[in-house]
């Protein structure tokens, strides 16, 4: 046995025999290097934990970075889908659609103000929501809004989805927690990115381990709409505001301040967001890694029975927040890939079979493109930090699960 040969290809050339049992590879996971470190203990020496200029700094940095004009940074991406929700009146009486393939989160934040929620089924190549589903909802009336998702980091066409919209008096919400750096062009071929709501009412982001930025817990709306950037600011903490130009009542003094609406707190601490500020720096580069990544499995995985999915076309650029590939045999291929190791996922029971909405009324069968591509979907390892030795053990893994069966 050659001394330069890795540990990882020990263990394929093994054929998966032996390996170190302390070690798993997920199917996504957080890069932390020095600098976010210096970055976070900076802030945790600073006169601010929160409230302070690092929620100011991450939210700048952000915005220039998705290209959009404002950014208000919350709890999570949870909070973000809740407030947005509110802030475009996604709440009582009105009925929203989004997909059944995505994280339930996408559809509770309707159900959180009150609204109704419908599902449209999704496009079974890009697994993105179906625009013709969508249309022939729409074309029933009474929808207020559509939260479409770049779902894997596929990113939606936010332009025919704004011409839909358009048409129907809808809002656009887009979930773009998958899809950080992902773009699409549109009509007049300049680049879009996800969530820069050049074509949309708001965006939201996810700053969870898993997710192209890590914070720990920590969320983004994105909006070019200034009434919809107050409305969220207030929400963000209490309904309270200390700007003097909006106040309803006369000013009493230094310490006067209103609670003109009922919100919450959902702020992201400046701990978090000194994080995600470093974390933002690496964001091209994570995205270059992840694409190398998944050129690898498109190369060497084509000779496996594995469906691999759909590529993004030449005026678009997929994130890689997940690479799902599908096959007939997704639970012993699970089972297998854990036996070995490697924790893949699959993204996601689709949230109409969910027993929550299921006593909403939604039944089994009813998005049946959704439920098969549930029934056959496996998100493999896909993270920027994931080494070269790593993924040859996945790819060879993967190799011989095939050669068994
Ligand atoms: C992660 C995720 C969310 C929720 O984000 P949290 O920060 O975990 O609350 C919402 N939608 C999608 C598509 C996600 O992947």
């Amino acid at each position: 046995m050659p001394l330069s040969i890795s540990h990882y290809e020990l263990i394929a050339y093994l054929c998966g025999k032996i390996f170190d049992p302390m070690h798993t590879i997920p199917y996504g996971r957080q890069h932390i290097t020095q600098s976010d470190i210096d970055a976070v203990i900076a802030t945790l020496q600073s006169d601010y934990l929160t409230q302070g200029p690092a929620v100011d700094a991450f939210e700048q940095a952000f915005a220039q970075y998705i290209g959009c004009r404002y950014a208000v940074a919350v709890a999570n991406g949870t909070a973000a889908l809740h407030l947005a929700a509110l802030a475009l009146g996604f709440a009582k009486g009105k009925r929203i659609i989004t997909s059944p393939i995505t994280f339930s989160a996408s559809a509770n934040c309707v159900l959180y103000g009150g609204g109704q929620i419908a599902f449209a089924d999704i496009d079974r190549q890009t697994y993105l929501i179906d625009l013709n589903q969508v249309e022939s909802l729409l074309k029933q009336g009474g929808y207020a809004g559509i939260i479409p998702v770049s779902f894997a980091g596929y990113p939606i066409h936010a332009q025919d989805l704004h011409y839909l919209a358009d048409r129907y008096g809808c809002a656009l919400l887009e979930d773009a927690c998958h899809a950080p750096g992902a773009w699409f062009s549109d009509h007049a071929g300049t680049r879009q990115m996800s969530g820069n709501c050049a074509y949309t009412d708001a965006a939201i982001f996810s700053f969870h381990p898993v997710k192209h930025i890590a914070c720990g817990e920590g969320g983004m709306i994105t909006t070019n709409r200034e009434d919809i950037y107050q409305k969220l600011l207030l929400l963000r903490t209490h309904g309270i505001t200390k700007n003097p130009q909006l106040m309803q009542q006369p000013n009493e003094g230094g310490w006067y301040h209103e609670m003109q609406i009922l919100g919450f707190n959902y702020r992201m601490p400046d701990i978090l967001c000194a994080l995600g500020t470093a974390q933002l720096q690496r964001a091209d580069e994570n995205l270059l890694r992840r694409q190398a990544i998944a050129r690898r499995y498109y190369a060497e995985l084509s000779d496996t029975p594995l469906h691999l999915p759909t590529q993004a076309p030449a005026d678009q650029l997929h994130a890689y927040h997940l690479f799902i590939v599908e096959t007939e045999q997704r639970k012993a291929l699970y089972d297998y890939l854990r036996q070995h190791q490697i924790f893949a996922q699959v993204h996601y029971i689709p949230v109409h079979t969910m027993p929550y909405y299921q006593a909403l009324g939604f039944r089994r069968g009813q998005f049946p493109l959704a439920e098969d591509y549930y029934a056959h979907c496996l998100s493999i390892p896909m993270y920027h930090s994931l080494s070269d030795d790593e993924q040859s053990y996945v790819i060879n893994t993967l190799h011989r699960f095939f050669e068994l069966s």
